[in-house]
């Protein structure tokens, strides 16, 4: 067995204590603690994340990294890998506000559209009767709702809103609504796949926020961060890896001022692939009207349909 020293000992208890951290967070703490920065010292940052789950492996502890969906930004938290959520949110939470979060998160994560949230009205909506019949203990009879989950009033739920938001199992997003927090990203991971949330294309973990494909028939989803990588590498074609059909990616200001230079650079050897064809693109794509309204409109229809069944 691996003996952990007060250094792993510190970053677990970090983010035992006061995590999940930022990346950033995280990254200053095993600086602090080993004298070097990850970045630099990315494999004895690897090696310490090793050697330590090696040792929460016997508990079914996990340190793990994760992205936020929202902004792409990656954070770091131990999880317990067996747990079902009673035990992880029961010191804190009652049982009708485990089943209230259960019901918001599958909200979140079954819109069709991927955009990885709700509006506070839908979350307050959510019906927790329905999570009964998730229940593993189904007898066969008429199906018995405790008093406690018809009762669960709408401030109970506001309430319980605000306490998920404010530990970090939901998140509150810029425009308002209800997304996923990243305890919630770090903790789920087995229970997308489980439950068959689509992933990205690109990374493979679950699309909950991500952008798709414009194409009806294609399912394709990419997170906002990883089309970005994937785009922004030169001489990538901006299709759908899916369906081939083109992806409107919004080239930034300064990326396609780069696509410009590089275009009007007198590298005369190789044929150029047409500034024209390059600048009709970023025009296309800085239009901020003409990014949204194609998926928009296919977000209504897709949304509205769904809604029906
Ligand atoms: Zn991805
Ligand atoms: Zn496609």
């Amino acid at each position: 067995m691996p003996e952990l020293s007060w250094r792993h000992h510190t970053l677990i208890q970090a983010l035992l204590s006061r995590g999940p951290l930022n990346e950033k967070e995280f990254h200053k703490i095993f600086e602090g603690v080993t004298g070097k920065n990850p970045g630099t010292h990315q494999q004895l940052f690897d090696a310490f994340l090793l050697k330590i789950n090696k040792e929460l492996a016997y508990v079914q502890f996990e340190l793990r990294g994760c992205r936020n969906q929202y902004d792409g930004k990656v954070c770091y938290g131990v999880v317990n890998n067996i747990a079902d959520e009673q035990s992880k949110l029961g010191t804190k939470y009652t049982v009708p506000q485990i089943a209230f979060y259960k019901g918001v998160v599958e909200a979140i994560v079954q819109d069709v559209t991927a955009q990885g949230c709700i509006s506070s009205i839908d979350a307050l909506n959510i019906r927790l009767e329905n999570q009964v019949l998730t229940g593993t203990e189904s007898q066969g009879g008429p199906l018995h709702i405790p008093p406690a989950f018809k009762n669960f009033s709408i401030s109970q739920k506001e309430k319980t809103l605000n306490e998920l938001v404010r530990d970090q199992w939901l998140c509150s997003t810029p425009d308002g609504n209800i997304g996923l927090g990243v305890r919630s990203f770090l903790d789920l991971r087995s229970w997308f796949r489980n439950n068959e949330v689509p992933s990205c294309e690109v990374c493979n973990e679950a699309g909950v926020k991500a952008e798709m494909c414009r194409n009806e028939g294609c399912t394709v989803r990419i997170h906002q961060y990883c089309l970005k990588k994937k785009f922004s590498q030169r001489r990538v074609e901006r299709v759908c890896p899916g369906c081939g059909t083109q992806w409107q990616y919004p080239v930034s200001k300064r990326e396609a001022i780069e696509e410009e230079d590089e275009a009007n650079e007198p590298t005369q050897s190789q044929p150029p692939p047409g500034p024209t064809r390059k600048r009709l693109r970023s025009c296309k794509t800085e239009d901020p009207d003409t990014v949204g309204s194609g998926r928009s409109q296919a977000s209504v229809r897709t949304r509205s349909s769904a809604r029906l069944r």
